[in-house]
């Protein structure tokens, strides 16, 4: 059988796709580090895949210089968004910010629901129920992001809700250039089939099907996304996608998500 690599062919490129909004793909997902120039501050969305910690915090030097990590915001709970928050936390002792409802997976209280393999037949989505979906405990760091919309050490960012992906599932908007980081509420590449995870096909589509709860709350949130016209559209997987507004491609793609 030929041996195909769980990984993206843009794998360890740091890129700024908006002013200050680092991403960077682990494997199969990307985190964001935002970096305030001025105080040089860096604030990570997602925590990527087990075992990424130091790739993690090597890249941010290499591409910040010396910086401080200020905090950890998660858009959701998932193993491929925390699988590295345990050791960066016993590197740097930092609050990790998660909407109230996704404190349960995150605090040991709840597992998620196991994959819906039945969904898809890519690979991945065949691999799926191998992924880890047991809660982890970061009790003594997370704490609920604030309920004003606002995003602590990010000024200019708000948060809002987004779920059906997972419960407690968000994303972050700035205004000011109407830069969207997504989570797992829209996704750029079609997660459930390895191939286009390998190639990295840009292609603008539902959130990854076999982990998804709620698909009508999930078509909900992407009509709230749509809303906002990004400009930018940087998600937890596949190609950030920028320089355009996305609002009629949000809304089309929020009409032919599978209901179930
Ligand atoms: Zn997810
Ligand atoms: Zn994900």
């Amino acid at each position: 059988m030929m041996k195909m690599p769980l990984t993206s062919v843009k794998s360890g490129v740091m890129e700024e796709y908006a002013n200050g909004v680092y991403g960077l793909t682990i494997q199969i997902v990307n985190v964001y580090f935002i970096f305030n120039r001025d105080s040089r501050e860096v604030v990570l969305i997602d925590a990527g895949m087990p075992k990424s910690a130091s790739f993690i915090l090597d890249e941010a030097e290499r591409q910040f210089g010396d910086f401080k990590l200020k905090a950890i915001v998660l858009t959701h709970g998932h193993f491929d968004h925390v699988g590295a928050l345990r050791e960066l936390l016993d590197t740097s002792s930092v609050p990790v910010f998660a909407h109230p409802k996704e404190l349960p997976y995150l605090t040991n209280k709840s597992d998620y629901p196991p994959a819906k393999p039945q969904i898809k037949d890519g690979l991945v989505a065949k691999l799926s129920p191998l992924f880890p979906r047991h809660s982890i405990d970061i009790s003594a760091n997370v704490k609920p992001l604030p309920e004003d919309g606002s995003v602590p050490f990010l000024n200019g960012w708000k948060w809002l809700e987004t779920p059906g992906h997972t419960p407690g599932h968000i994303s972050l908007f700035r205004q000011s250039d109407r830069t969207l980081i997504a989570g797992d509420a829209v996704t750029t590449v079609e997660q459930e089939s390895l191939f286009e995870v390998v190639i990295q096909k840009q292609e603008l589509n539902g959130p990854p099907a076999y982990f998804t709860m709620d698909f009508m709350e999930a078509a909900d949130s992407i009509r709230k996304l749509a809303e906002l016209q990004p400009a930018s559209l940087l998600t937890g997987h596949g190609v950030p996608m920028t320089g355009a507004n996305f609002s009629q491609e949000l809304f089309d793609l929020s009409n032919r998500l599978p209901v179930s």
